[in-house]
Formats: C-alpha cells, structure tokens, sequence
C-alpha cells in the first residue's frame, strides 16, 4: 500500500490549520492586550508624575513668593533647596519666563543654571503653557524613553516659568516586557496542547480512513471478507457503515457475476459449436475448446490475434465485412486427410449506446451436412440420369418402329424386345428406388424367423447352381452343423442373391465361386469368393455406394441398376451386420457379411 507523504497528509494539515488558528487567536489578544496594558500603565504613571510635579510646582511657588523681595540670587537657592529635596525623578528642571534656568537636580547640569536653556521645547512651551503638559520623548542616542511633564509656575495667579520634569518609562516597558513574556509562553503552551489535540482529533478521522482503504485495496484483490470495525455513530460511522455495505453488495455482485462467467464458460466449453469473440478492432479475446478442436489452434496462440487471419479469410473479407454480414460464410478448413467445412456466422455486440464494442463469431461444423447435401444432389442427377437412357433407347427404337421398322416382322420383333428389356429395368431400377427409400425411412417391415442359416444359405447355392448358364464352380465351405440365426429369410435372400449374381456376372468361364460360413466373435461371417475380374483398391469401399460402378458401361449391359450392394448394406445394417469387399484387381473379389449370432445358438 503506497504511504500517504506526512506534509500531505489530513494529520498534518489538521494540526497546521489548528496551530495557526491559535497562534492567531493568541497573537490577536496579545496584541490587543499588550497595547491595552502599555496605555493604561502610561497613564497611571503620567498621572502620578503629574501630581508629583504639581507638588513640587506649589513648594516651588511657595518658595518664591517668600523669596519674592529677596534678590535672584537667594531666589535661586530657595528653589534649588526644593529641588535637592526631590527624589525618583530623572532630572527636574525650573525655569523662568525669559528662559533663564533658575534650577535643575542634574547635577551635570548645576553650572547652567542662571544661563538661558537650550532646548527649542522648553522655549516653545514658555510661550503657551497654561496647564500641565505631559509627552514621551525617546532620547535619540540612548534610546531610553522618558516621560516629560511641564507646568507652569504660578505666584498670586501671575505665570512665573515652569517646571519641566523628566522620568524614565523603563519600569513601565521592563513590565510590558514581563507581560509579553508571559503572553509568549502561553502562546507556545497552547501551540504545543493544540498541536497534541489536533494530531488525535485528525487521528479519530485518519484511522478508520485509513481502515476503509486498507478494505477498499483488499476489495480490488479479491478478498471480500474484510469489513471496517464499528466506530462511533458519527459521520465517519456512518461512512463506515455504508462502506462495508456496498463491499457486502459487491460480494454479491461478485459471486453472481462469478456463478455467471462459470456458467457462460461451461456452457461455452460443452457447445457443439465454435464461439470467438473479439475486441472492437477484431482480435480474439475469447475462444471456446470447440474453436480450439475445430481449427485445430491453441488458445494462448491465438489470443490477441485477427479474427480475419485466424479464420483464414484475410484476403477475401475485412472487419467492417464480418460487422456488416448477414448471411454465414463458409470455411474450407480440408486437408489432405480429411474434408472440413465451417460454417461462419457473425453478429457484432453492441453497447449500450448503440456503439460496436465487438464481434461473436459462431462456427458450426458443416461437413457432414454438406456432404449429404453433394450426396443428394449427386443422387437426382444418377436418378436422371438412369432413366433418360433407357427411355431414349426406348424412344429411338419405338420412333423407328412407327417410321416403318414394323412392316418388318422381324425386326420389328427385336425392336419390341429391346423396348421390353429397357421397361424391364425401368422397372428394375424404380423397384429397388422404392425400396432404397423405405429403407432409408425405416418404413420396411422385417418379419425376422430362427432359420438354419447352413440350410438357408445352400438352398441359394443350389438354386443359382442349377440355373447357371457359364460353367463355374461352386465349392462349399459349411459347416456341417446347423447355426440359427434370426433374420428376415425374403431379404436376406435378396442380399445373398445380388451378392451371388454378381459374383456369376464378373467371373470368367470356368472360374470358381468359394462360399463359406463361419462363427467368429459372436457373428456369423458369410463369404462369397469368385475368381473374377475383381474391383481396384482405391474403388473397393465404394461399391456399395448408391449407383456405383467399377465399370458403369459393362454393369449396365449386364443389366445392373447399381443399387444391389447399396440395399445389401442397408439390409445387413438392419440385421445388425456389416458387409464389406476384398478385391485384387483381375484375381477376383470375395465380399463378406456378418450376422449377429444368438447366445445359445451357436450349437
Ligand atoms: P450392379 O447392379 O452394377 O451389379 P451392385 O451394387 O450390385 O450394382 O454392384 C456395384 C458395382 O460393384 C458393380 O457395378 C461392379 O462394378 C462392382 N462389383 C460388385 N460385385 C463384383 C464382383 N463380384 N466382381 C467385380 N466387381 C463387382
């Protein structure tokens, strides 16, 4: 936690502020008082000096009038005796109307009296004192300050001189002095008490300050446990009061908004669905473990990174593109091993201002969709494609029958037979749609029996064995015992049939046919081996695909639909059998199936 600076802090600005109010306060009433003090102390001692002197001015009076006939000489010393009577004074002086100094107590000054005085003052007040005059003089080498009082000297009401009297003001500023003195300290004292008050009362606001941020840092970790001690029911506790009720309210706010990011992230890890999201200027700040799976990228990788460049779209598409889009895109992620396909959909979130705060983009993997989608449409056009060739066979031959090919018996007899053969497969092929599609729609009801499969299976044999034009071998590899399987004997028939027949019609004269059955793994596995011209590797896996042929021209002669082994597998499928080819091009194929054997039954 960074320190708060001591000259910046509320503890030191308190006891500023508080020091200086009172030094204030106190240099105000110092002030004040001092002055208050210095003038009424002045006054008290003008007032004596005053009455001093007005004693000395009537024995002084009374000592002239008695001098009054004598010469100046004795009048002189009549004053001077009262002069050398006074006592606590600076230095007393008597002067007459013109001037002359007639006495004086400074004893420096003795050989100026019966001279005229020097001072301008004294001359000027000879003029116009009536009545006694006091002032405060400051001798300008010393710096002493002196209170001067003059007054007149009268005899019978007849102004005679006057008295000029001096005393020194030290006794009145030492006490000032004193006083201020006194004052200063107790400035000092309650500077010092104030100082103590303030440093505590800043520390009853301070502490549960400080407290509040110590819990207002620890909030902003993560720890909401803390709450700030009850103070007293004053501002500063209620502030604290409201203090740890919003740090309670974020607790709650917390743990939802926590409960809900845990919700958002599972919710977004178990989504079938890819989701990025990204900040306003497209780079990824959220990527869920099905992008992750889907682009095959890591998150710590691909975080911060350009939408555009991890969705492989930079050259085609830019930002405002994905902002803008309505439709979805779709992403060739393929490689050499396997097909892939994304579909892209954007939305951009806004804020609350309607502002773009940046873009969710959701991927959905599409591959197999579309691949049904090629499939189906590749189906149409095989469909199409089926039956416009033998109805234009039919068409040409039947045009060229009505153009005059019926005037020839003969002809005309093969024509119809041509004309036959097509409807036949027409027909053929419509047929094994129609159950392709029952199948497909699991409309096709399976009337399953517990059937000896050996005996089942050589019945075929037989039949196709006594019905066969080209000379082939059949050599059987069954099992003596009978093995019980639970199937639907009509179907299967159909399987095993298709599955013989074409054994018989891509296999040379005087090739063989192996059939054996066999149990393994709790299956039943049939194999029907020819010595035929056999299916290239790379085409094995898909014949018994939908309208697949090796060789379509040669199939179609042999009067194929490609749709036998399709309806095969989806028969063995049903049963809860696989079928698969093994092949080797020009030696002959060997197709296998399986049936699910029963427990009990392999007897
Ligand atoms: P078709 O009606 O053309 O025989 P199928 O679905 O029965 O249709 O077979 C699909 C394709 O598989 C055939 O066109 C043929 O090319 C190939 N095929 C099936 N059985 C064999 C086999 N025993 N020997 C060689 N090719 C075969």
């Amino acid at each position: 936690m960074q320190k708060v600076g001591f000259f910046k802090s509320i503890q030191f600005k308190f006891v500023l502020i508080y020091t200086l109010l009172v030094l204030l306060a106190m240099q105000l009433i110092g002030v004040y008082f001092s002055d208050r003090l210095e003038k009424s102390n002045l006054d008290s001692f003008q007032k004596a000096l005053i009455f001093q002197a007005e004693n000395l001015v009537y024995n002084i009076g009374e000592a002239m009038k008695a001098a009054d006939k004598a010469d100046e000489r004795t009048m002189r010393a009549k004053v001077q005796e009262q002069l050398n009577e006074v006592s606590g004074l600076n230095e007393v002086q008597v002067i007459d109307n013109n001037g002359i100094i007639l006495g004086t107590t400074d004893q420096n000054h003795l050989s100026d009296i019966g001279k005229q005085t020097a001072d301008p003052r004294i001359r000027q007040k000879l003029l116009t004192l009536t009545k006694p005059e006091s002032e405060i003089y400051r001798n300008p080498k010393t710096h002493n300050r002196f209170m001067v009082v003059t007054l007149p000297i009268k005899v019978y009401n007849e102004k005679r001189g006057l008295l000029y009297v001096e005393k020194n003001l030290d006794s009145v500023y030492e006490n000032l002095e004193d006083v201020n003195k006194i004052l200063a300290s107790a400035t000092v004292t309650a500077l010092v008490v104030t100082a103590l008050l303030g440093f505590f009362l800043a520390r009853t606001i301070t502490k549960p300050l400080l407290k509040m941020r110590e819990q207002a840092l620890a909030v902003s970790q993560g720890d909401f446990s803390r709450r700030v001690e009850h103070f007293e029911d004053d501002e500063i506790g209620q502030l604290a009061n409201s203090f740890n009720s919003m740090t309670e309210r974020l607790e709650e706010a917390n743990a939802t908004t926590e409960a809900e990011r845990r919700k958002l992230r599972s919710v977004l890890s178990y989504m079938t669905d890819g989701v990025i999201a990204t900040d306003r200027n497209g780079h990824v700040n959220l990527i869920n473990d099905r992008s992750e799976e889907l682009l095959g990228v890591y998150r710590q990788n691909v975080l911060g990174e350009s939408i555009l460049k991890l969705l492989k779209i930079d050259n085609e598409y830019t930002l405002d593109d994905l902002y803008e889009s309505e439709d979805s895109i779709i992403l060739d992620f393929s490689t050499e091993h396997e097909k892939l396909l994304i579909r892209a959909n954007f939305s951009s979130i806004k804020k609350e201002n309607g502002m773009t705060d940046g873009l969710i983009a959701v991927l959905h993997d599409v591959t197999e969709q579309e691949q049904i989608d090629e499939e189906r449409r590749e189906f149409v056009a095989n469909v199409s494609h089926e039956l416009r060739t033998p109805l234009t066979t039919m068409k040409s031959y039947l045009e060229a029958l009505a153009d005059g090919a019926m005037e020839d018996e003969e002809l005309a007899k093969k024509f119809l037979s041509v004309t036959q053969n097509e409807t036949e497969r027409m027909i053929r092929l419509v047929n094994d749609l129609l159950q392709l599609s029952k199948l497909d729609a699991k409309d096709t009801a399976f009337n399953i029996e517990r059937v000896n499969y050996i005996a089942f299976f050589e019945d075929i044999i037989e039949r196709f064995e006594l019905s066969k034009t080209n000379k082939l071998e059949f050599i059987r590899k069954l099992p003596k015992r009978p093995i019980y399987a639970y199937i639907d004997p009509d179907k299967m028939t159909q399987v095993i049939d298709n599955i013989i027949s074409n054994a018989i019609k891509y296999s040379p004269e005087g090739g063989t046919i192996t059939f054996k059955v066999m149990v393994k793994g709790g299956h039943i596995v049939t194999m029907i081996k020819d010595q035929g011209v056999g299916i290239p590797k790379e085409n094995l896996s898909k014949i018994f695909e939908r309208f697949y042929r090796v060789d379509r021209a040669r199939s179609r002669k042999l009067g194929g639909t490609g749709l036998g082994l399709a309806i095969a597998k989806e028969i063995v499928a049903a049963h809860g059998g696989e079928i698969w080819a093994d092949s080797e091009w020009n030696k002959g194929t060997t197709i296998y199936f399986t049936l699910p054997l029963k427990r009990g039954d392999d007897e």
